[in-house]
């Protein structure tokens, strides 16, 4: 199978290596999927493919992955000629090496970046390993100086950018944690123009990466519309992005788009067991809850996958028993996190999934795998005390403020009116409708008011 250290979407895969093969490529792509599931692992891949020494073809495969040249039961590939390690084992050749750790002269990454803190390394999954161990510094040198002015707002983009990178280079199935502000501008786009407008020095050809494209404002989008217009040289840009639909048609129109879906549950599975050493029961339960997205399973891995995970069974507890000053401080403190790294919509994710099972349980129509079966127990208290109607009422209203806090609403706020809602549904199921209580958001300009403005476009 092409590109075998990507994790499902066999035909995308396909396609794209007869396309290297046949030296078809497009001068754009567009990989666009839900986030985690591996466009960028994919873009990566394939600058490997397009520069591989062995190539152009099968990029050469990671020491110790399954089935690697040398490896215990491996056919080898013909032509495959990369060095031979100390055990015997055929390594990557430089390009793939120095491509996957981002540290190609001629594969550019770009990362949309903030002046916030970089990511806390610590807070990275635990365990498992990707294979590789190089560090990476991102596109461009940078300086890790923080001053004041504009230039130590600069270096510190810089020095989150290099740390954002740092993580897909690490491993590129762990989503970075982008924050709100973290945003492509016009001057990212236009030194990687600069950058990627030089004939390639090692490779063959040139690529840039831009990661999450959608995290672009109109002059930015303006600047890589100019260079999809007139690509210089021989690069080839890959975008990915989670939401299309913030793209401008006319950058959407001039790329080859490559859509990728959601990953099956065993693909998840497979892939935890088999990359992450993950147990199989674990990597079972964390498959089905990980909504077809890898990054998501791994994320709940990690230290700060399991803290937003009793943050929201907390807060399901705190809901039904908890007195108003413990909901207040509650909220107050989940606000405050919110602020550090944006977890609010991730914790109201796993808010929704203890809702589902809480409604898989008070229905009691059969067999259904529960998402968070390690609770099974408490969940099964707290759902004998509810109905079926109360728990939908709560789903609904869950939905609603994750709406909003996507949309930039106040999240103390936000969640504050939840809270009551589902406390209120409590109260009232059957008698009385809880009020709608949408938020309003910042982005609103003044006199055009919000609260009944239809959700952006994904
Ligand atoms: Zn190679």
């Amino acid at each position: 199978m092409a590109f075998d250290r990507i994790i499902g979407h066999e035909r995308q895969r396909q396609r794209l290596m007869e396309a290297v093969k046949q030296d078809r490529l497009a001068h754009g792509f567009l990989f666009c999927g839900p986030p985690g599931v591996g466009a960028e692992a994919l873009a990566i891949e394939l600058a490997c493919a397009v520069n591989c020494e062995n190539g152009p073809g099968e990029p050469c495969r990671p020491p110790g992955s399954p089935g690697s040249p040398g490896s215990p039961g491996s056919p080898g590939q013909p032509g495959q000629t990369g060095e031979a390690g100390q055990s015997g084992q055929a390594v990557p050749c430089r390009h793939c090496r120095r491509i996957r750790a981002l540290q190609h002269p001629d594969v550019h990454i770009l990362v949309p970046s903030s002046s916030a803190p970089p990511p806390d390394r610590s807070s990275r999954r635990g365990g498992g390993s990707s294979g590789r161990s190089e560090g990476s510094s991102g596109r461009g040198g940078g300086s890790s100086g923080r001053g004041e002015g504009s230039s130590g707002r600069a270096n510190a983009r810089e020095e989150r950018r290099q740390g954002l990178a740092a993580r897909l280079a690490e491993d590129p199935y762990v989503a970075p944690p982008f924050g709100m502000n973290d945003l492509l501008s016009v001057e990212d786009v236009r030194s990687l123009r600069r950058e990627a407008s030089a004939k390639p020095y090692e490779g063959r050809r040139k690529v840039a990466v831009i990661v999450a494209a959608d995290r672009m404002n109109a002059a930015a989008s303006n600047a890589l519309l100019k260079t999809l217009e007139e690509p210089p040289g021989t690069l080839m840009l890959i975008l990915t992005a989670s939401r299309a639909g913030k793209l401008l048609p006319t950058i959407v129109s001039r790329c080859q788009p490559v859509f990728l879906s959601r990953l099956h549950e065993d693909e998840v599975k497979s892939a935890l067991i088999e990359r992450y050493d993950v147990a199989p029961e674990e990597a079972g339960e964390l498959a089905t809850r990980s909504e077809g997205r890898l990054s998501e399973a791994l994320a709940a891995r990690s230290e700060q996958g399991s803290r937003i995970r009793e943050d929201a069974f907390a807060l399901l507890e705190c809901i039904y028993d908890g007195t108003p000053l413990s909901l207040f401080e509650q909220v107050e403190s989940l606000a405050a996190s919110h602020r550090e790294e944006p977890v609010a919509e991730k914790i109201l994710d796993h808010l929704l999934s203890l809702y589902r099972d809480l409604f898989v349980l008070s229905s009691a129509s059969g067999f259904h795998t529960l998402s968070n079966a390690d609770r099974t127990e408490p969940l099964r208290e707290r759902a004998s005390g509810l109905n079926a109607e109360e728990i939908e009422q709560g789903i609904a209203a869950i939905e609603e403020a994750r709406r909003d806090i996507a949309r930039n609403a106040h999240v103390q706020l936000a969640l504050l009116v939840l809270i009551l809602r589902l406390r209120m549904n409590r109260r009232y199921t059957g008698t009385l409708q809880a009020p709608s209580t949408r938020m309003p958001t910042r982005e609103t300009p003044s006199g055009n008011t919000s609260s009944h403005a239809q959700p952006a476009a994904d």
